[in-house]
């Protein structure tokens, strides 16, 4: 028997794959997909290492699974992408065997009818089939202040309880760029959070609904920059955890979902100290980019003369070369690439075989 059931996770579900995370002291990677090609490696990875995953979206990623020739002004576009790949994990999750949680990754004010366009969607649909499509969706609103910023929190994670979604929030802003958002230089003291700010957010947000988590600042940064010039400082987190636990007098039960953004480029010994500090979910975005650009360009250093030409190529001039620019040859490249790196993450997050 499976701990967890294939398919999308939602409400207690969700809560119950951190605890169990936290419990076992490993954490999930949680991936960017921008269309089916990567939804179905993160799927496969998950599956060769028998571990849920989080399958996520940003909301460039969203308009890009809908297609870019598509307007996009109100982000009606990123909405239409991100609720397409949704039923697509829905669809194909239970055959790969894999439980999914399926979520939506930063969402800052600016944008915020993104998300607004997806619940009112998925209200309609728990109406129908009495379950969400996602299982949590991404608030970044650490560019307001911390009061403004919890308070319109309080409000979406309402909403989605109603419809037994999770809701993650930022607190202190993630470094460097990612997704046309540039932070790279932002106020220092805005890249570290403070314990007293994640213990304003949890005794808030907490009387709401036990299902959110907290992406906190600890000097990660979005991308991958040359060693040296990310100063991560991991304590900020046992710190924090330590902090909310005093407060709320439950010694050592770390009570607070620490998210860790920016996971690409991190070295195995800090990502190991978050997981200890309560990190149950880390983002991953810019090294499977990279993954997935390496099997590409390998594919065409290796056969780049089978696919100057339709016919003819190094072993005939007669012959077609349709089998090596069948774009599903090099698109299984990139995903073969990416689903190797992908299962090197789960073994840095010490989650492989969670799911046995
Ligand atoms: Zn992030």
């Amino acid at each position: 028997m499976s701990k967890f059931r294939s398919g999308v996770l939602y409400g207690q579900e969700l809560m119950d794959l951190y605890a169990d995370a936290k419990q076992n002291g490993y954490a999930l990677p949680g991936v960017n997909a921008i269309g089916t090609s990567t939804v179905n490696s993160i799927l496969e990875a998950a599956a060769k290492v028998k571990s849920p995953v989080i399958v996520q979206l940003s909301f460039g990623g969203g308009h890009f699974y809908a297609g870019k020739s598509l307007k996009n002004d109100s982000l009606q576009a990123s909405a239409a992408g991100c609720l397409s790949a949704a039923m697509h994990v829905h669809q194909v999750a239970e055959m790969y065997g894999v439980p999914v949680v399926l979520h939506t990754d930063h969402c800052s004010l600016e944008n915020i009818s993104w998300i607004d366009h997806l619940l009112d969607f998925q209200e309609t649909y728990y109406a129908k089939h009495g379950k969400p499509l996602f299982s949590s969706h991404m608030l970044d609103l650490s560019e307001e202040t911390i009061e403004e910023n919890i308070e319109i929190c309080e409000k979406y994670l309402t909403r989605m309880n109603n419809i037994e979604i999770g809701l993650e929030i930022e607190l202190g802003i993630t470094g460097g760029e990612e997704d046309g958002v540039d932070n790279s230089d932002v106020d220092v003291s805005k890249l570290y959070t403070h314990p007293s700010e994640v213990y304003y957010a949890y005794e808030k947000l907490s009387k709401i609904s036990p299902n959110f988590s907290i992406a906190a600042a600890f000097g990660n940064v979005h991308g991958v920059y040359k060693p040296g010039n990310v100063k991560l400082s991991v304590e900020i987190l046992e710190n924090s955890q330590k902090y909310v636990e005093e407060q709320i007098g439950a010694m050592g039960t770390k009570p607070v979902s620490f998210v860790f953004h920016g996971g690409s480029g991190s070295s195995p010994e800090d990502i190991a100290k978050s997981i200890e500090y309560g990190v149950i979910k880390m983002n991953l975005d810019t090294d499977m980019q990279w993954a997935f650009n390496a099997g590409v360009r390998d594919y065409y250093a290796e056969f780049g003369a089978y696919v100057e030409t339709q016919i003819g190529n190094p072993d005939g001039e007669d012959l077609p070369n349709k089998k090596y620019y069948d774009p599903r040859k090099v698109l299984r490249a990139g995903e073969e690439r990416f689903v190797e790196r992908l299962e090197t993450s789960f073994a840095d997050l010490n989650c492989i075989g969670r799911n046995k």
